[in-house]
């Protein structure tokens, strides 16, 4: 479980992104955080993984005070919550299996993961991992050759292969056509399902967080604002948290 209990955050300059956030948030749960640019989305995402460091309140994820983690128990910690981002982040001039591998090396011997030897067991769990976003069979091609909604499906298949109980996604869809977006979410939602991962998906397509999502979180100036199912949003509280009337395309996210 994730529990953020009056959860403030003030960056070094003194913007406070983050005011007051109590917010729990149970193992297999499939969250869209939602809100304006600038309205703390990100910010609330990559303070789960400490990312980011709370200024006040308290933050315990499966049990553990964030916060006073610090050297192996922080990395062991971090090996546990997966992180995909809207630029997929990949090694371009790789093969995919190798940039799926990559989320094995903190588990290697320096020597070994320099070398790129990977063990057997770990290249079936590349394979697997590939396997269980639908692009096993471009294991052996180049990332770089990939289209934009297969590098995000390598991306998610490298933080499955890290074998996590919590997927934190910043915009994972943001720079994907519409329909592609839709396959990638369909990805998390069966990722999510199958596998009882909890997925944490900071997006700004209304359309799409309502249709995949269970839960909505919706962040207005570093606030939560509304928190619910996603069967409770409605025209009302769409306006609350974004301040105005949301226009067909702006809830698709244009
Ligand atoms: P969102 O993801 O909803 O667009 P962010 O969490 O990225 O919002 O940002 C929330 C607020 O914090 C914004 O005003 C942003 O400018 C500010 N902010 C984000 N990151 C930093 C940072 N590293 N240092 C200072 N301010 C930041």
């Amino acid at each position: 479980m994730i529990s953020f209990k009056n959860v403030d955050k003030i960056y070094p300059g003194g913007l406070q992104a983050l005011k007051d956030v109590t917010l729990k948030i149970e193992q297999g749960e499939f969250v869209a955080i939602i809100g304006l640019s600038g309205a703390g989305k990100s910010t609330l995402l990559r303070t789960i993984n400490r990312m980011h460091d709370i200024s006040g309140g308290t933050l315990e994820v499966n049990g553990q005070i964030v916060n006073d983690l610090k050297g192996p128990a922080l990395r062991k910690f971090r090996r546990k919550i997966g992180m995909v981002f809207q630029s997929f982040n990949l090694v371009p001039r790789t093969t995919v299996i190798r940039n799926v591998l990559a989320s094995r090396v903190p588990d290697l011997p320096l020597w070994q993961s320099i070398l790129g030897l990977y063990s057997k067991q770990d290249k079936i769990m590349a394979l697997e991992a590939l396997d269980k976003v639908g692009i096993l069979e471009k294991a052996y091609i180049r990332a770089d050759q990939l289209s934009g909604g297969q590098m995000q499906r390598v991306a998610l298949a490298r933080t499955l292969a890290q074998n996590p109980e919590i997927i934190l996604a910043d915009e994972p869809v943001a720079s994907l056509d519409p329909i592609t977006a839709k396959h990638v979410m369909r990805d998390f939602k069966r990722i999510n399902q199958e596998l009882n991962i909890t997925v944490i998906i900071n997006i700004h397509h209304v359309d799409l967080a309502l249709k995949y999502a269970d839960r909505v979180v919706g962040i207005r100036e570093g606030r939560i604002v509304y928190d619910g199912d996603v069967a409770g949003i409605n025209e009302e509280i769409l306006k609350e948290i974004y301040g105005h009337e949301l226009t067909d395309d702006e809830k698709m996210g244009v």
